[in-house]
């Protein structure tokens, strides 16, 4: 059902509510520490270079894009160039090292971070055909991360696939954006390329979509709203969460509500009717990965 509460800023009753009920403390982008010398948010102990919940690292290895569908247009790499949309550049040896020093840490923190790429850019962009090899080499290499790749051109993933990837690599998590019912399609295309985990980001979150079909194929739904200046993002019903929220849940998949408006504040906290929901899927490793 629709719900009536749809506000301007997004809002529906349970995002009203999570800000009144006893008990729940509510976390606003604006208490996130910040370490200013390293640029690294300080989350209890552990180093992040992102503010994506879902992620514990981001890394580029080619940065800048071109619009593909109505998700782009507040894309966030326009809030760090003037003129983004040009294409990918590839980045230097020393961000593409990044990855072997967090791999070692992993080893000697005993986790396993997750490493979101490429944030600012389009892993499966045809403009990075040429330098793709040299990252999935690298990915192959730093088995101690789990690899988050997310992409809303999922034409191009079959062909774009390393030559030993076999049924997927245990540690690379395929992912496609589905902002809205008519980009479900993307879904369609991730389904036919093997891979261990697959999901979907529903960010920016546009309107109601169905994942039903598909749903026992997938691993992980991610929900968000859009991103912008307030005149300018469209708005996320939270109706439309709750019902990701509610496929995930019949079929046992893990749900991660990343972030909603309140009035002009951006909330990460992920509360969803008084619960938080940001759950993550568990990941088999074979002998061989570990
Ligand atoms: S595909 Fe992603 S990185 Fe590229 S323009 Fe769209 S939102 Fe931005």
């Amino acid at each position: 059902m629709a719900s009536k509460y749809l506000a301007e800023d997004g809002l529906g009753p349970s995002a009203k509510l999570n800000h009144w009920m006893p008990g729940i403390s509510p976390t606003p982008v604006q208490v996130v520490l910040f370490d200013a010398s390293s640029s690294h948010r300080l989350i209890q102990g552990n180093m992040k270079n992102t503010l994506i919940g879902w992620c514990d690292h981001t890394i580029n290895f080619w940065r800048g894009c071109n619009r593909v569908s109505e998700g782009c247009r507040h894309c966030y790499i326009q809030r760090r160039n003037k003129d983004p949309f040009h294409g990918p550049v590839r980045t230097t040896q020393a961000t593409w090292r990044q990855a072997a020093i967090w791999d070692r840490e992993a080893v000697t923190h005993g986790t396993r971070p997750r490493v979101f790429t490429c944030s600012l850019s389009d892993f499966f962009h045809p403009t990075a055909d040429p330098w793709r090899k040299e990252a999935w080499a690298l990915i192959r290499k730093c088995g101690n991360l789990d690899w988050l790749i997310l992409t809303k051109r999922s034409d191009r993933i079959a062909k774009s696939l390393p030559e030993d990837w076999g049924a997927g690599w245990d540690h690379v998590w395929l992912g496609v954006t589905v902002e809205s019912q008519e980009w479900v399609i993307r879904v369609a295309d991730l389904l036919v390329v093997p891979a261990k985990t697959r999901f979907v980001s529903a960010e920016p979150l546009l309107g109601p979509v169905d994942l039903r079909p598909y749903m026992a194929r997938l691993n992980w739904v991610i929900a968000g709203c859009e991103r912008a200046a307030k005149d300018k993002r469209r708005p996320m019903n939270i109706d439309w969460v709750r019902d990701l929220r509610h496929q995930c849940d019949k079929k046992e998949k893990a749900f991660f509500f990343k972030q909603y408006y309140v009035g002009t504040g951006l909330y990460y906290d992920g509360i969803l009717d008084g619960e938080v929901r940001q759950d993550w899927p568990v990941v088999q490793l074979s002998e061989e990965t570990r």
